[in-house]
């Protein structure tokens, strides 16, 4: 038997990877276990994990807490269907989703993912309006530079120039797209930034059935950050239109922006939010939509009186149980501190990149750091030099990025933001 547990060239030539070929696959790199902050490769080395799995593993990796959470949930029960069923994990994660979130949010849908959470708010939406009678109400509004995921509908509503619009044309719904918030984080959001959002939904609330944005930080579509007062103006703006509110939290929520949730650097309340990523602290694939008691209420009072979604794994069992796990941990601590803590030593850990003449802009907020360039990385060159220095960050695009577990130790933060200087400088 061979002493590789992992097979690389099996992986070349039968499994995808995200966003990959398979007829020229680039290096992937095999991983034997996680603790803490450390990614350990086969080869025995030991990366410093810049990335947190996607925004996912905020306590990092192998925690005692969570670990127990999974292992005696597992004992009794790891899945049963939640058609006509419900059990203890679901009803306390849905408590707790209820407790930390605005309170007009009441009602709990749990999903396998975030791009499922997004089409379930989606459909939420539409069956509002076709519930009132206004079955024309079923566009989306969103704005440019956003993500909301891979499947169909959230594909429709990701940024059509760098989203998948042009591939799928025709099999993706048209939507409406706003220019993205111009106004920056620390910026008050002023009238010229809503002229167009507010000029399409003037042009098109008939056919609107809700605006769907991230709030205060766009993700995978650009890593952008923007003032908290454009949710306050866009939330008179579709109150005043007849449209609802989806805010998508896959990303920001539990902690990641300084705050429990974005929304609560603008004290605004969404009609619908998704949530996903950390939820389980990275542990298991999990998302959930919460709405208020009106938008449940309207949907169940009309036609056919449900709403119409049921995922075979919804609520799994060992996903809520981590779940709730990882919420309590959070709570445990604290946690804003640590990531305010983050956020200093990233902002001055990167603060060096901004001289370099191929750096169009540095910024900061909360636990996450970027660093944006004019040109476009080539991934093959910078994944093997992230590596090489000891880290695991990966890029996209124009964008080298870091969003660190909040357990990060400083020294261990300022090994990150050196070896993103250092690559950054040395790609010119
Ligand atoms: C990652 C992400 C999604 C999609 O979540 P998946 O779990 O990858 O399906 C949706 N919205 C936002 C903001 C995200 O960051």
């Amino acid at each position: 038997m061979s002493t590789k547990t992992i097979d690389l060239d099996f992986d070349r030539q039968h499994v995808w990877h995200p966003y990959t070929s398979l007829t020229n696959p680039l290096p992937v790199y095999p991983v034997v276990r996680a603790d803490g902050v450390f990614l350990q490769l086969e080869d025995g080395r030991k990366l410093v994990d810049g990335m947190s799995s996607w925004w996912a593993a905020i306590h990092g990796y192998n925690h005692p807490v969570l670990n127990v959470a999974v292992l005696s949930q597992l004992e009794k029960m790891s899945h049963v269907m939640f058609g006509g069923l419900t059990h203890e994990p679901a009803t306390t994660l849905a408590r707790q989703l209820v407790d930390m979130t605005p309170d007009l949010l009441q009602k709990v849908f749990f999903s396998d993912s975030g791009s499922v959470a997004v089409e379930v708010a989606i459909k939420m939406a539409i069956q509002y309006w076709a519930a009132l009678g206004k079955s024309s109400k079923n566009r989306m509004l969103t704005v440019h530079s956003g993500y909301h995921g891979d499947t169909f509908a959230a594909m429709s509503v990701c940024d059509p120039v760098t989203g998948m619009h042009s591939l799928f044309k025709g099999t993706i719904q048209q939507q409406y797209f706003a220019e993205a918030p111009s106004c920056r984080f620390h910026e008050p959001c002023v009238e010229a930034d809503m002229v167009d959002i507010c000029h399409n939904l003037e042009r098109h609330h008939s056919t609107i059935a809700a605006v769907i944005i991230e709030p205060v930080v766009q993700g995978a579509g650009g890593m952008r950050f923007y003032s908290p007062s454009y949710l306050t103006r866009l939330r008179e703006l579709c109150d005043s239109y007849g449209v609802l509110l989806i805010f998508d939290e896959i990303a920001t929520g539990f902690g990641r922006t300084g705050k429990m949730f974005a929304l609560e650097h603008a004290d605004v309340v969404p009609d619908i939010m998704c949530v996903g990523k950390a939820l389980t602290g990275g542990y298991m694939t999990l998302a959930a939509t919460l709405t208020t008691e009106k938008v449940a209420g309207t949907i169940c009072s009309g036609n056919p009186g449900l709403f119409m979604h049921g995922p075979t794994f919804m609520a799994n069992p060992l996903a809520c149980a981590v779940a709730s796990a990882s919420i309590r941990l959070l709570e445990s601590y604290d946690w804003q501190a640590s990531v305010f803590r983050v956020e200093a030593e990233l902002r001055k850990g990167l603060e060096p990149c901004r001289s370099f003449s191929h750096v169009a802009d540095v910024r900061v907020l909360g636990a996450i750091g970027v660093v944006e360039l004019h040109h476009q990385v080539t991934m093959e060159i910078i994944q093997r030099q992230f590596v090489d220095r000891g880290v695991w960050v990966r890029p996209f695009g124009r964008l080298v990025y870091l969003m660190p577990p909040f357990i990060i130790s400083n020294e261990e933060l300022s090994i990150l933001t050196t070896a993103v200087c250092d690559v950054v400088q040395s790609i010119r």
